[in-house]
């Protein structure tokens, strides 16, 4: 038995000629967030899509809830179905309604009545102000609405996890905040996230734990304290120094 929600041993993803991840070993535990930081090409995508099962890992095992989800025989969607995603961009179907993308999964997957997935998804919008949005177009939205809207959608069936990939950096600067903070009152409420971040003041802020990858591994992982304030390794005080006022 175990206490994690996700357990990632020994994974390994190779893209033809590169080895992207390269024996990533990482246990999260239920109500934990997670920050992912390293630069671009590291590895963060492709982490958090192995988990979704967008990617299918070369070795290693990764386990949700204690199931062996990295088995080839086990079904996609039934996974997907217990895990809630939001990427950088286009997120939202753009031919539905917000309220209708909120319910989607709901219905379909989840077969839950229409009129119930509705009243969630309005409960839902309107905790985070969309309230009066739940009829319009995603093109009617700002940016921050969006992944807002899209963020409330991952959440709208109680996955088990939930994966954010950038999802503010796609964003203009007084968008991002609004965001953040639907991020923040996730964690208070309880969710478990594992996210990619460029926000290094946000995974401090509301991280519990800060992973660094690097060259496909996990070069150095501590609580935000720790790691954003007094980094062991050259190499994570090498990348935080690229943000200005993080390392001295
Ligand atoms: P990050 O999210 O940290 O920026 P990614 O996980 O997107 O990094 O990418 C890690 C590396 O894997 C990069 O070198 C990228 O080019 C490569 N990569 C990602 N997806 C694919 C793919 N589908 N095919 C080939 N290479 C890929
Ligand atoms: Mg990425």
């Amino acid at each position: 038995m175990t206490a994690s929600v996700l357990q990632l041993i020994g994974v390994r993803k190779r893209f033809v000629d590169t080895e992207v991840l390269r024996g990533i070993d990482l246990a999260v535990d239920r109500h934990e967030v997670v920050a992912l930081i390293g630069s671009s090409g590291s590895g963060k995508s492709t982490l958090l899509r192995t988990v979704n099962l967008l990617e299918r890992i070369d070795d290693g095992q990764i386990l949700l809830g204690g199931e062996d989800i990295s088995d080839p025989r086990v079904d996609a969607d039934r996974v997907r179905a217990r895990v809630g995603v939001v990427f950088q961009h286009y997120n939202l179907f753009p031919h539905l309604s917000v309220l209708d993308n909120v319910t989607l999964a709901s219905r379909r997957v989840h077969r839950i009545p229409r009129a119930q997935a509705e009243e969630t998804g309005r409960r839902l919008l309107n905790d985070i102000g969309l309230g009066d949005k739940a009829k319009e177009f995603p093109d009617r939205l700002s940016g921050g609405q969006q992944q807002r809207a899209a963020i409330v959608r991952a959440i709208a069936t109680n996955p088990e996890l939930l994966l954010l990939d950038e999802v503010t950096s796609a964003l203009d600067p007084e968008l991002v905040g609004e965001v953040l903070e639907l991020v923040q009152q996730l964690k208070a409420s309880g969710t478990t996230i594992v996210m990619a971040t460029h926000e290094m003041a946000f995974a401090r802020d509301v991280a519990d734990r800060v992973v660094f990858l690097d060259g496909g591994v996990i070069a150095e992982q501590g609580p935000p304290e720790q790691l954003f304030e007094d980094p062991r390794e050259p190499r994570t005080r090498a990348f935080l120094s690229r943000f200005s006022g993080w390392v001295s």
